[in-house]
Parts: C-alpha cells; sequence; structure tokens
C-alpha cells in the first residue's frame, strides 16, 4: 500500500498560481497535495479578492483546455479593443481583435469568480489532496525527497514528497528559506481599484490612460461598469482613500477624461502596495516557484496571472511527461528544462512591464513629448502593432500544449 503521507507532488499556496497548476495535474496518475491557509470559499483569500483581472487570449485558451471557462461564462466579459493614451497629449494606439483574427483579445473576469471556478473543477477530482487550513512552516530536501513540516487543522503535521512547489506568493517563504537571490523594485506606489458605473457603454474596449497622476485602467465589465486600476505615488494614497464615493468618482473621471461618459458610480476601493520582485532563480533541488513567488508585476499591464498561468502550462507539461516516462518528478533535468523554458518569458515581461513604469512616470517634457510621437507612430505600423498584440495576448513564443487551441485536458 501506498504511503499516505508522500505525495509525488506538495503545492504550497492554493491561490491562482497554485489552484490552476492542481488543477493541471489532477487526474494524471500523481498524487498531488496543496496547502493552504484559507479554507475554499473564505472571503479572507487575498488571491480571489475584489479585483478584475485581464485575462490575456492565451489565458482564456489554458482555462478553456483545464474546464473552468465554462464555469466562468456569466462573469465575464470580452475586451475587443485596448485603448492606450496620455492625458494632455493626441497621440494613442489602438490594438483590435479583428486585426489579429481573433474575436477578443483578453476577458475581464472577477478574481473572485475566478477562484471559485478552478475550486470547484478541482473539487472531487482524483488524485489532489486539499489541506486547509494548512499552512508550510518548515522543510528539508534531502536526495530523494523533500520533508515538510506543515501547521494543518492547529496540529503539526509532516509530509514528504519528490517535488515542492513554491506556489505561496509574493512573500514565499519557500524562496527565502532558500535564500534565492531577488531583484526587487519598490515603487512607492499603491493600486486603489474599485468599480465605476460609467454614463456610456465601453464596448468592450479596455483603457490604459497615463495621467500626472498615475496610470489608470479602465476594464470592461458586465453593463455599464468598467474596473478601474489607478496605481498613485503613495503620497496620495490617502487623500484618494479618504474620498467620498462622489468625489472619488468625479476626480477619477477629470484624469481619466470623456471618453466613457460621466463617472456616476464608484463602488468600494481597495488599495495594495506596488512592487516588482523577480527571483534569479525559479528551482533548487527538488524545489520549483511559481506565479508571484517567482515573479510579481506591477499591474500596469495586467500581466502577473497571464505570466503565472504560462509557468503552470509549462510545469503540467513537463510533469505530465514525465509520468509517461517513469521519471521522479523531482528530477534535477526535469527542473533544468523547467527554467530554460520559462526563463525567457519571465524576463521578458517583466522587464517590459517594469520599463513601462519608469517610462510613464518619467515627468521630463521631451519624454513626455516623445511617448505622445512613440503612441501615434505605432498606431501607423500594423507589423509592430501585431507583435505587441502576440505578446498581451499570451501567444509569443514556444507555446506549452495547454496553450495551443483545442488541448483537452482530462
Ligand atoms: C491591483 C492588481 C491588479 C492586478 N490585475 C491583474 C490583471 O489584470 N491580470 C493579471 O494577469 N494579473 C493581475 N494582477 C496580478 C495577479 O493578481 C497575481 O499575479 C496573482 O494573483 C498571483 O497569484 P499567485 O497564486 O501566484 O499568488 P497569490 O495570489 O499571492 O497566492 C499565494 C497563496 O499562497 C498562500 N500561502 C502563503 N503562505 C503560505 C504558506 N506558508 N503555506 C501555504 N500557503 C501559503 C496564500 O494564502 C495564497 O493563497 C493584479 C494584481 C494586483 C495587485
Amino acid at each position: 500500500m501506498s504511503d499516505p503521507d508522500f505525495h509525488d507532488v506538495v503545492i504550497a499556496g492554493g491561490g491562482m498560481a497554485g489552484a490552476s497548476l492542481a488543477r493541471a495535474l489532477a487526474g494524471g496518475g500523481l498524487r498531488v497535495a496543496v496547502i493552504e491557509p484559507y479554507p475554499p470559499g473564505d472571503a479572507g483569500q487575498p488571491g480571489f479578492d475584489d479585483r478584475a483581472l485581464a485575462l490575456a487570449f492565451g489565458t482564456a485558451r489554458i482555462l478553456n483546455n483545464l474546464g473552468c471557462w465554462s464555469r466562468l461564462r456569466e462573469e465575464v466579459n470580452p475586451i475587443t479593443t485596448i485603448h492606450v493614451s496620455e492625458q494632455g497629449h493626441f497621440g494613442f494606439t489602438r490594438l483590435h481583435a479583428d486585426d489579429e483574427g481573433v474575436e477578443a483579445l483578453g476577458y475581464v473576469v472577477p478574481a473572485r469568480a475566478l477562484g471559485q471556478a478552478l475550486l470547484q473543477e478541482i473539487r472531487g477530482l482524483d488524485g489532489v489532496e486539499w489541506l486547509s487550513p494548512a499552512r508550510l512552516r518548515q522543510f528539508d530536501t534531502h536526495r530523494t525527497h523533500v520533508s515538510l513540516s506543515l501547521e494543518h487543522d492547529g496540529e503539526t503535521r509532516r509530509i514528504d514528497t519528490a517535488l515542492l512547489v513554491g506556489a505561496d506568493g509574493g512573500k514565499s517563504i519557500i524562496r527565502e528559506r532558500l535564500n534565492i537571490p531577488t531583484r526587487h523594485t519598490a515603487y512607492a506606489q499603491h493600486a486603489v481599484i474599485c468599480n465605476i458605473q460609467t454614463r456610456q457603454a465601453h464596448r468592450d474596449v479596455a483603457y490604459e490612460r497615463f495621467t500626472d497622476a498615475g496610470p489608470m485602467a479602465m476594464l470592461p465589465m458586465s453593463g455599464h461598469r468598467s474596473a478601474l486600476v489607478w496605481s498613485v505615488d503613495d503620497d496620495r494614497l490617502d487623500e484618494l482613500l479618504n474620498l467620498g464615493d462622489r468625489d472619488f468618482a468625479a476626480t477619477a473621471e477629470q484624469h481619466f477624461g470623456q471618453r466613457l461618459g460621466r463617472f456616476e458610480q464608484a463602488g468600494k476601493r481597495s488599495a495594495y502596495p506596488l512592487e516588482m520582485l523577480r527571483a534569479e532563480t525559479s528551482t533548487a533541488p527538488r524545489v520549483v516557484l511559481i506565479g508571484n513567488a517567482a515573479h510579481t508585476l506591477h499591474p500596469i499591464a495586467g500581466q502577473g496571472f497571464n505570466l503565472g498561468i504560462r509557468d503552470v502550462a509549462v510545469l503540467a507539461e513537463l510533469l505530465d511527461d514525465a509520468v509517461r516516462q517513469g521519471i521522479d518528478p523531482g528530477d534535477e533535468q526535469l527542473l533544468g528544462r523547467y527554467e530554460s523554458w520559462r526563463q525567457r518569458d519571465q524576463q521578458w515581461v517583466a522587464r517590459a512591464t517594469d520599463s513601462l513604469v519608469r517610462l510613464f512616470n518619467n515627468p521630463l517634457a521631451p519624454i513626455r513629448a516623445a511617448r505622445g510621437l512613440g503612441l501615434t507612430a505605432l498606431d501607423n505600423l500594423p507589423p509592430a502593432k501585431h507583435l505587441l498584440a502576440r505578446g498581451a495576448m499570451g501567444l509569443a513564443g514556444h507555446l506549452p500544449r495547454l496553450a495551443r487551441e483545442g488541448h483537452t485536458h482530462d
């Protein structure tokens, strides 16, 4: 009989990255456990909160191949156009789904709904044990396995695994205990998020607007609502959070401009500190980091989870192949392949996001003028726009099977 305290793969963290990986591995012949401090559906689960996520076309394809997309139908709003502009300048650029031959460049989904869909999918599937409330406290790596010490339902429990996956978010204790060096930038900014009811319909357009009070994204949601993600300097945060709903709506409208008409109503506001963090390596013996544990991004381009789910799709593919070939899931070469497959995408997206933050935070007049010209030039350059669109859609580079069309996953 198999040892109940041994798992082929243990995923520490059941947020979006960890839950997606558990779904991708379910039924594939591996014994998988997920360790998560918050029980399913707990309103305190920080990963599945009120934020609206812009999911790239490629991410939607992965979620569809994982069987989750149909559960989200009622909640998703397509993005057919992305409109980028700067307050006080004429230059702007637009990306259109039609130009890329797709029905949508991406979709907007509330994080809470995505969390529920993932957890419903996992429930009842073979091979995944969901341990919660449970928290990873310690681990020791040995030649053949990793020994973990958890706090599970108030008790200390020990389990062993061939592969430990760190999906425990930006403050990953796995990354810290392994002393993996990171590149870290604190932007001294917070993202203020809130849903806004606008006078005019959004017509499925996602707006990215660079303003003198920080970049604003307006993501199209159901009805005449858009989700505002406004990245503001820390010294303006209290002022914006302390405004009444009406005054906040008026202030946001004043910076955004009139493309959506009046901002009629503002919903509940939340704020998130913004930083960039990138682990210099995603792997260590019998350990791999995925999602925010490996890379935490500024939300300016809405790429955080879109990048994380590509980690998931690649790791799931390598583990799937390992099962078929009878290879140890913690095999050193497998982890080496993961690292080299994911490095380029992670590096590129992290650098592009960071450059965007710096470019649009720069108040110097020549840079501002160049930005306006750059947006106009880009709008008139179809090949460059196409490249940008493919990247934003999550379709650039060597795609894993789960990100390809029509690859269903049992
Ligand atoms: C304002 C804002 C807007 C965003 N918009 C977008 C967007 O439009 N598009 C997009 O793609 N991305 C977006 N993102 C990024 C996206 O939200 C994150 O990339 C994503 O949530 C990361 O998921 P994760 O599972 O890697 O990490 P997390 O969500 O941080 O999950 C980590 C999990 O690990 C658990 N955990 C922590 N410690 C332990 C432990 N010791 N043991 C076990 N479990 C532990 C936690 O409880 C949590 O459930 C946005 C982020 C912000 C802040």
